[in-house]
């Protein structure tokens, strides 16, 4: 069975102070459908914005943002937890930083934790520890930590669900002509170190942290696929029956 790694953004999962149930509901419906056929991990967004959904402080002030994102998992968690178990999925929580990629010892049992919640048919909820660690620990995106959990959960692809239809030749906010590349198999320099723009107060990433994430795919050999977090049929055509509508393949391979 393949294995696929979803990355769900915070412009998907919160709207301005509360969480996108709907939206939620929608994504948690999705996954339980994918893991019929894949092996699925999933990386989600939205603590931070889930914490201010209880108490409003300023997310720009570094403990400020440690305390929002840990009033906000557990409200994040619950939600997922109360959504799945209409589905009858089980789910883990698992909060990584950089450093958990950084030693044989570490990455082996990440990969260990991993293997075992699937081999037990737990959905794993991975998220960035933000609230125990220096800012060197962190990746400081999700687009790259899911990259990375990717590559070390030996996964064969990353889905990352954002509030774009795909990877635009422009920015589609700025330039209504702005067009979807379909296939991408290989990133400029000069798309990696554009300005970042992040769409919602609470994103983090913008494309620029999507490109690095499709960038290390790629080099790893597996491949990315970036599509709407709002209306999810174009992952569910592309996981479920293979039709690449609209959305961006970054790979390598020969499509
Ligand atoms: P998420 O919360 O899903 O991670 P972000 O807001 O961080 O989403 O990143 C997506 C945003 O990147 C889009 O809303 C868009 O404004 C911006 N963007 C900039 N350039 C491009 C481009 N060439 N193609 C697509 N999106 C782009």
């Amino acid at each position: 069975m393949k294995r696929i790694v979803f990355k769900v953004g915070s412009s998907v999962l919160t709207d301005t102070n509360s969480i996108a149930k709907e939206r939620m509901l929608n994504l948690v419906s999705l996954l339980a459908e994918a893991r019929k056929k894949y092996e699925v991990i999933l990386v989600s967004s939205g603590a931070v914005a889930a914490g201010y959904t209880a108490l409003k402080l300023d997310r720009n002030q570094h403990i400020s943002k440690k305390v929002l994102a840990s009033a906000g998992q557990p409200i994040l968690m619950s939600s997922y937890k109360s959504m799945f178990d209409i589905y009858d999925v089980n789910t883990s929580q698992i909060l990584l930083t950089e450093d958990d990629f950084d030693s044989r010892t570490r990455t082996k049992i990440f990969q260990q934790i991993i293997d075992t919640t699937l081999e037990n048919n737990i959905l794993p909820i991975v998220n960035e520890n933000d609230i125990s660690t220096t800012p060197d620990q962190l990746f400081g995106d999700n687009d790259q930590l899911s990259a990375h959990v990717a590559q070390y959960t030996n996964s064969d692809m990353l889905i990352i669900l954002s509030d774009i239809e795909g990877y635009y030749d422009s920015n589609p906010k700025d330039n209504p002509n702005a067009t979807i590349r379909k296939i991408v198999n290989k990133i400029e320099d000069n798309e990696l170190t554009q300005a970042h723009t992040p769409n919602s107060q609470f994103a983090t990433g913008g494309i620029v942290t999507k490109l690095k994430a499709g960038e290390y795919i790629m080099n790893n050999n597996k491949e990315m696929f970036l599509c709407s977090g709002f209306d999810l049929t174009t992952a569910r055509e592309f996981l479920m029956k293979g039709i690449h509508n609209k959305g961006t393949l970054f790979s390598k391979k020969d499509n």
